[in-house]
C-alpha cells in the first residue's frame, strides 16, 4: 500500500448491503438504489473505505455485525464500516428530520412537512454518531465523500474534530428555490452546513443557482465567482466550492446487459405476455415524488379521450418498496390499488387488462428485458433528484427503438430534454396527448430520439461524473486513486467498538 497515498471514503445514510436478523442470524443483502448503482462499481475498482448505517439488523452487537461485514468487505474489495444507530436515532433522524423535514420540503412538496425539535436534536446527534466513525478511520489525504441530505451537518462535525479532514458533498435530491427553502425551520444552519464542506455540488446547474440564491437571501454578504460549472463561494473568511454535476448510470454495462441473448429472449416473451399493440413501462420506488396516481390518471385520461387507444394500449407498472413502516407510504400504496383496479373495472374487456402492476422488485435482468421490451417509457415524477430509471431505460435498448416520456420536474429533464417527450405530471390532458404521440409516433423519428438519447447518456456516464467530481473537488483523476486496497483498521480501533 503507498503510505501517503490519499483513500476514498466514501459516507452515505445506508451501506450498499442491508443487514436483516431473522432467528438470531444475521443477514447481508445488497441494498439498491441510485447512489449504489453509481457508486458500487467505482468503489469496487479503486478500493478505499464507504461508511454507514447497515439497517435495523445492525442492532445485533457489533461484534457480529463485523462478523458478516469482514467478508463481504474483502468480496467487493473495499471496506464496509458501520455506522450504528438506536431506534430513537432512527425515529429522529431517519423518519424524522431526513423523511418528514428535508425530503418532502426538498421535493416542493411542503404540506407534507412535519417538524418538531426532537427531529432537529436527532439529526444532529445521529450525524455525530457518522462523524464518530468517519473521524476513527480517515487520514487528513483520504478524499471524504458525503452523500445526501440525511447527513449535510456531517462536514462541519469532522472539521470540529479534526481540522485536517476536509471533505466533499454530493446532493442527490433536489435543492429548492427560495420561496420554498425559506419555510424551513433551521434554514440558516443547513446553509452553513453545507458552506463548511471544500466542495459542495447538486444534480443540475438549476438545484445550484437555487442554493447560491438561498445563500445570497440568508448571507447577503456572500462572495461569488467563476463561470461554468464551478462556482466560487466566499463566506464568513471561508472559500468553497460550488458546482452542478448529473449522476448517471454504467452505460455501457446497461447496454451489454439489454443485448445479450437472455434478456432478448425474455424481453419478446414478456412481449407476448404483455397484451395489446403497444406496452408501456413505469418503474418507480413507492413515494409520493414519483408521481405515480398522476401517472395513473393521466393514462385513464388518454383512455377517456382517444377510445381508439384501448385495448391498443398496456401500461406495465411496478412498484418498488420504500419506507413501507411510514403510514403516508402506505396510503399512497392503497391509493394507488383503488386508481389500478377503477381504470380496469371501467375500460378493461375480456380481452384486455389496461394496467398491469407488481408490489415488488425485480432481478436486473429481469429490468433489462422490461425496459427492452416496452414501447414507451413513461416517468412522470412530480419533483426528482435526476431518475436513473429513465438513463437506464434508454441505455438498454440495444438496437430496439422506444420512446421516452419524461416529467419536466426531473433532474434528467435538463440532459435528455432533446429526445425525451416531455411532460407535465400535473396535467392529466398533457400526460394523455403524450401517450398519443408516443402511440403514433413513426419510427424514424423514434429512432432519431434514441439516438440522441443514447448518445448523450453514453458520453456522460456514471465514470464522467465521478471523474468531475473529483477532478471539481480534489484537482485528481479516478486513476490518482490506489486501485483494489482494502485499508486495514487503525490498530486499536476494532477492540474499541466492541
Ligand atoms: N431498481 C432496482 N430494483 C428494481 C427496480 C429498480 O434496483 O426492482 C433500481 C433502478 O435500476 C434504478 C434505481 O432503482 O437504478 C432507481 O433510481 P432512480 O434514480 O430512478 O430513483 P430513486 O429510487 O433513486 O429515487
Amino acid at each position: 500500500m503507498r503510505e501517503n497515498s490519499g483513500r476514498f471514503f466514501v459516507v452515505s445514510n445506508r451501506l450498499p448491503v442491508s443487514l436483516v436478523c431473522e432467528n438470531d442470524r444475521l443477514s447481508a443483502t445488497a441494498a439498491s438504489g441510485g447512489l449504489v448503482t453509481a457508486l458500487n462499481p467505482v468503489l469496487r475498482d479503486r478500493g478505499g473505505f464507504w461508511a454507514g448505517w447497515p439497517g435495523d439488523g445492525g442492532n445485533a452487537g457489533a461484534r457480529s455485525v463485523r462478523q458478516v461485514l469482514e467478508p463481504l468487505s474483502e468480496e467487493r474489495g473495499y471496506r464496509l464500516l458501520p455506522v450504528m444507530l438506536s431506534p430513537e436515532d432512527v425515529k429522529d433522524f431517519y423518519l424524522g428530520f431526513s423523511n418528514s423535514v428535508l425530503w418532502p420540503l426538498f421535493h416542493d412538496l411542503q404540506s407534507r412537512c412535519s417538524f418538531s425539535p426532537s427531529h432537529w436534536e436527532g439529526y444532529l446527534r445521529a450525524n455525530e454518531k457518522f462523524a464518530s466513525v468517519v473521524e476513527k478511520h480517515a487520514r487528513s489525504e483520504d478524499f471524504i465523500w458525503v452523500n445526501d441530505y440525511q447527513l449535510i451537518p456531517l462536514g462541519a462535525m469532522l472539521q470540529k474534530r479534526n481540522p485536517a479532514l476536509s471533505s466533499s458533498f454530493f446532493l442527490h435530491i433536489p435543492f429548492p428555490s427560495v420561496d420554498i427553502f425559506m419555510k424551513m425551520p433551521k434554514r440558516k444552519e443547513i446553509l452553513l452546513f453545507l458552506a463548511a464542506y471544500s466542495f459542495v455540488c447538486f444534480q443540475t446547474a438549476r438545484d445550484r443557482k437555487n442554493f447560491l440564491d438561498c445563500l445570497r437571501v440568508f448571507f447577503p454578504e456572500m462572495k461569488a465567482s467563476g463561470r461554468g460549472h464551478i462556482t466560487k463561494v466566499t463566506l464568513r473568511e471561508k472559500t468553497f466550492l460550488v458546482g452542478g454535476l448529473p449522476i448517471s448510470i454504467d452505460f455501457k454495462a446497461f447496454s451489454r446487459r439489454g443485448s445479450s441473448r437472455e434478456v432478448i429472449a425474455r424481453a419478446r416473451e414478456i412481449r407476448r405476455e404483455i397484451q395489446g399493440e403497444k406496452f408501456i413501462l413505469g418503474i418507480d420506488r413507492l413515494d409520493y415524488s414519483k408521481g405515480i396516481p398522476e401517472k395513473l390518471r393521466g393514462f385513464q385520461r388518454a383512455l377517456e379521450l382517444y377510445p381508439e387507444l384501448r385495448e391498443r394500449m398496456t401500461l406495465y407498472q411496478l412498484v418498488v418498496p420504500s419506507r413501507e413502516t411510514v403510514e403516508e407510504y402506505k396510503a399512497l400504496k392503497e391509493e394507488i390499488e383503488l386508481l389500478v383496479s377503477r381504470i380496469n373495472g371501467k375500460y378493461g374487456t375480456t380481452r384486455w387488462v389496461p394496467v398491469n402492476w407488481r408490489y415488488g422488485s425485480v432481478s436486473k435482468e429481469e429490468l433489462a428485458a422490461l425496459y427492452r421490451a416496452a414501447d414507451m417509457l413513461l416517468v412522470t415524477s412530480l419533483k426528482d433528484g435526476m431518475n436513473l430509471v429513465s438513463k437506464e431505460y434508454c441505455a438498454s435498448k440495444g438496437r430496439d427503438t422506444g420512446v421516452l416520456i419524461l416529467s419536466e420536474f426531473a433532474g434528467a429533464v435538463l440532459q435528455l430534454a432533446r429526445g425525451a417527450v416531455l411532460v407535465n405530471p400535473y396535467d392529466e390532458d398533457a400526460v394523455a396527448a403524450s401517450l398519443l404521440q408516443g402511440f403514433s409516433m413513426e419510427e424514424t423519428e423514434k429512432r432519431r430520439r434514441m439516438n440522441i438519447l443514447r448518445k448523450s447518456i453514453a458520453r456522460q456516464n456514471v465514470f464522467w461524473w465521478v471523474d468531475n467530481f473529483l477532478r471539481a473537488a480534489s484537482g485528481k483523476k479516478l486513476e490518482d486513486f490506489p486501485s483494489r486496497e482494502i485499508p486495514s483498521l487503525w490498530p486499536g480501533v476494532a477492540e474499541e467498538e466492541e
